[in-house]
């Protein structure tokens, strides 16, 4: 349909050659001799401007070609022409069959007129048809370019609505970013504003800080100053000081030259005599039995002397009058009547303390019956009363308190400390720890080297020491020791000498100095004498031969001291483990003191005594001048 519709239509749309045609067509009726089916079915597909009326008219005319009657004649010729032009022709007579002729040649020649116009029409309709169809050929070439171009924007169509949908896509992300980063500018605006606060917080800081530094530097400034002229005064007092450094340390020699001297004047050796007080549940003795005359100098002076009233029951008079008890005079360096407290008694050996710091040896003994308070003097009473502390915890604290002072002046000082026990000539280690605890006899007293005239006790504990802390944890460890011993055999502390050396070693670098000496605080064994008749049993003659050794070494220390005194060549140093212990603290350079430790019981009287002429032979002896050991 379309195939002959289109051309049609762009023959009427263009200059068309049909409205040419009909205009150039009249619209008369034709006479022809197409048969009338023939025109009827070809009259629909002509076009209606065509000479379609004029081949109805045609039709119409060979219809009405009926042989009738013959009409009269007429002249031929004579009748008038047939009106062909649209007024239907007047009706000839029969007889004017001329006339018929010329109408029906006239006729003919007018279908013959319109048979070559319709031919050229026709002939006119063949080119439009050729034209239309070459039109319609191109129009299908042109479609089929449309059509591929239709197809060619369909694929562009569905790239660019792929193009649509990735785009969408990107669109729909890149709107999911915006929101992401609208909400971190958001965010980053809350910062923002948060720094600028802060900001403004620290520009406000600043501008304080600033201040402050201004003000800073202006002190800064004067500071400096101040620092320029007391470095001038620092260079002054540095040169000062060193100029009384130098006085300071003449003035220390002094004093150790001033100090032994006062020392040497009191005498190498010295001896106090100390009664203990009447324990609770002792019997109280008599009184008068033990007296303390004061001094030359009045009471106030310190009691040097000391008197025992023993009566001698042996010693009656015929009458029967017990006989006056006799009067036992003594006098000693210092004498402590029972009242007197451990830190009175320091005091008077403080000083001598202290030569040991100086380089002199030292050595105080404890003598005296079991029983009179010689332990008590050394280490201290039971418990922790610091009064009760003894000579060993008082003594170490002032030493660690001297070297402490005497630092300022350039000296170091260090302490070692051993501790032993001498049982039966025997040398026992009670600073042992571990498994050695308790245990004895495994010590042995040596030379540290050959030629050298150092002394020590093998497999023995020498500690360092630099605090009151450190001394009371080995006297602690020295008794818990002792307690250990004691349940092996009986009291054997009272049996035994104690032994607590303490090496001192000094040192000035700054002017090359060195100066050492021991330091020997010595509880001995119990001074009884045992009456050899009462020796039945083992055990009492066990006891004998303990108290024999006791006695021995004791009797070993006085010959020592007198032999030292006597400056006899030959000091039995050798005679007894105590002595040969303590022998370089025992010459002509060191200093000695002995406490004869005194029970103020009457039924004591005998050992009292026994005790207090020991202690007179000891206190007579003059041994010659200390030298310092200055190395
Ligand atoms: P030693 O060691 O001579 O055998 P102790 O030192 O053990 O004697 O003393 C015996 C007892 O006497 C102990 O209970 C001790 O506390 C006490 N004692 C000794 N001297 C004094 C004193 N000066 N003051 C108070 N109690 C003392
Ligand atoms: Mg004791």
């Amino acid at each position: 349909m379309e195939d002959v519709v289109e051309p049609e239509k762009k023959r009427t749309r263009g200059p068309g050659t049909a409205s040419k045609f009909a205009a150039s067509q009249p619209r008369a009726p034709v006479r022809t001799t197409v048969p009338p089916t023939q025109g009827q079915t070809a009259a629909p597909k002509l076009p209606k401007k065509t000479g379609l009326r004029c081949s109805t008219a045609v039709a119409t005319v060979l219809k009405n070609q009926k042989p009738g009657p013959a009409a009269p004649a007429q002249k031929p010729g004579t009748a008038a022409p047939p009106k062909l032009e649209g007024k239907k022709p007047s009706k000839r007579p029969a007889w004017d069959l001329k006339g018929q002729l010329c109408d029906l040649n006239a006729e003919l020649k007018c279908c013959r007129e319109k048979t070559r116009t319709l031919d050229q029409e026709n002939q006119q309709l063949r080119d439009q048809l050729r034209e239309a169809q070459q039109q319609a050929t191109d129009l299908g070439a042109e479609r089929r370019t449309l059509e591929g171009e239709l197809s060619r924007v369909r694929a562009q169509a569905e790239q660019g609505q792929q193009e649509l949908g990735n785009l969408s896509a990107h669109v729909l992300e890149l709107e999911e970013r915006l929101s992401t980063q609208e909400s971190l500018v958001e965010e980053l605006q809350k910062e923002q504003l948060g720094l600028q606060e802060e900001r403004r917080g620290l520009a406000t800081r600043l501008e304080e800080q600033e201040k402050r530094l201004q003000a800073s530097e202006a002190a800064l400034s004067g500071s400096q100053a101040e620092v320029a002229s007391l470095r001038k005064e620092t260079a002054a007092q540095v040169a000062l000081l060193a100029e009384r450094g130098e006085r300071l340390h003449w003035l220390e020699m002094e004093r150790r030259r001033l100090h032994n001297q006062l020392q040497e004047l009191k005498g190498n050796i010295r001896v106090f005599c100390r009664v203990r007080p009447v324990l609770p549940g002792e019997p109280t003795p008599p009184p008068g039995f033990l007296l303390f005359p004061s001094g030359p100098g009045g009471p106030s002076d310190p009691s040097t002397h000391v008197s025992l009233f023993r009566s001698d029951e042996r010693r009656g008079t015929l009458s029967g009058v017990p006989a006056a008890p006799t009067r036992y005079d003594f006098s000693f360096d210092r004498v402590f009547p029972p009242g007197s407290g451990q830190d009175e008694v320091f005091e008077e050996i403080a000083m001598l303390v202290q030569s040991a710091l100086d380089g002199y040896p030292v050595c105080i003994f404890a003598y005296g019956q079991t029983g009179s308070g010689k332990t008590f003097t050394m280490e201290g009473g039971p418990g922790e009363d610091p009064q009760m502390e003894g000579l060993i915890p008082r003594a170490l604290r002032h030493l660690f308190s001297v070297a402490q002072e005497l630092s300022s002046q350039g000296w170091t000082y260090s302490f070692v400390a051993s501790y032993v026990e001498i049982y039966n000539e025997t040398v026992r280690d009670l600073l042992a720890t571990g498994t050695r605890k308790g245990q004895g006899g495994d010590c042995e007293i040596r030379r540290v080297g050959p030629g050298s005239e150092e002394l020590t006790v093998t497999n023995a504990r020498y500690v360092p020491v630099s605090c009151e802390g450190e001394v009371e944890a080995l006297l602690h460890l020295a008794r818990q020791n002792r307690a250990v011993a004691r349940t092996a055999q009986n009291e054997r502390s009272s049996r035994s000498h104690s032994v607590f050396q303490l090496q001192i070693s000094g040192e000035h670098a700054g002017r090359g100095l060195q100066c050492g000496a021991p330091l020997n605080l010595v509880d001995l064994a119990g001074s009884e004498r045992l009456d050899p008749g009462l020796a039945f049993g083992p055990g009492e003659r066990e006891r004998l031969r303990e108290t024999q050794a006791i006695n021995s070494s004791l009797s070993t220390l006085g010959l020592v001291i007198m032999a030292l005194s006597n400056k006899e060549s030959h000091v039995p140093y050798r005679n007894s483990k105590l002595t040969y212990l303590l022998q370089n603290s025992l010459g002509g350079s060191a200093k000695m003191l002995m406490f004869v430790n005194i029970s103020p019981l009457e039924e004591n009287a005998s050992e009292s005594l026994n005790s207090l002429r020991f202690a007179s032979k000891v206190n007579q002896c003059v041994i010659g001048t200390a030298q310092a050991n200055r190395k």
